[in-house]
């Protein structure tokens, strides 16, 4: 990646950070294009670290550690002013720790083991587009459900990756614990580390039930972030192109 999208993308990274504490409070975000070309003298973030050097959790990481998870399950019950004893909850405490890690078995996995055998010499320089992938995270701040779709597309440089893959990626980034703003970086770097193509754009539209459930309440509301990369950033005609027919 070049060096000048590396740190556009870390001025955006930190622009979502410094905004209400990394949270969202209920608008629409602009989509990340509108920062373009915004100077920054950001440092690099870990965010940005390589899809080859993920920390992973494995199965048996699970198994020991479920019984912890558990019991804090039955101290977070028993704060609530909730008798973790009666009948409706005895398993509730071991069914949430079980749930949650299966929320977050985006860690178990690394993009790299997605991406084997999956990446493809071809010489297709059409841009291609997958949208409408559901998406299904979880809001780092509050521990509860984001969930939304994502839309893909990619410009080709003599690699295409399986179709069904793009759709992997986001599963392995949905499934911890996430910003929307990270996941969308995330996904979008993903596939110009992957791929190498001309150009990448993700586009996340997401409801954060902490937002829908608590504070401002809005039910409809929906938060929208975007990562354009290559010539998704520099091209407006290629751009709008794919919001176009992401958009159709
Ligand atoms: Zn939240």
């Amino acid at each position: 990646m070049e060096r000048s999208k590396q740190k556009q993308m870390n001025q955006n990274e930190n622009e979502a950070d410094s905004a209400i504490n990394g949270h969202f409070d209920g608008g629409v975000k602009i989509p990340g294009w509108s920062a373009a070309g915004t100077p920054s003298t950001a440092p690099s973030s870990s965010v940005m670290e390589s899809w080859r050097e993920e920390r992973t959790r494995s199965l048996e990481d699970n198994e020991i550690s479920l019984p912890s998870i558990a019991a804090a399950y039955t101290t977070i019950l028993r704060g609530l002013g909730e008798d973790p004893q009666r009948q409706g909850l005895l398993k509730t405490p071991r069914r949430a720790a079980t749930a949650m890690q299966f929320f977050t078995k985006g860690y178990q996995e690394k993009i790299i083991d997605v991406l084997n055998d999956a990446i493809f010499d071809e010489d297709h320089d059409e841009m291609v587009i997958v949208k409408d992938i559901d998406m299904f995270s979880m809001c780092e701040h509050h521990l509860v459900p984001i969930f939304g779709r994502v839309h893909i597309g990619y410009l080709p440089n003599k690699r295409v990756l399986g179709l069904s893959k793009l759709a992997r990626i986001v599963e392995i980034y949905s499934r911890r614990l996430q910003v929307q703003e990270r996941l969308t970086k995330q996904i979008a770097v993903a596939i110009t580390e992957a791929l190498q193509p001309a150009g990448v754009g993700v586009v996340v539209e997401a409801t954060h039930m902490c937002m829908v459930m608590r504070g401002v309440q809005k039910m409809n509301s929906k938060t929208v972030t975007s990562t354009m990369l290559g010539v998704f950033r520099e091209d407006p005609k290629t751009r709008d192109e794919f919001l176009t027919l992401i958009r159709s």
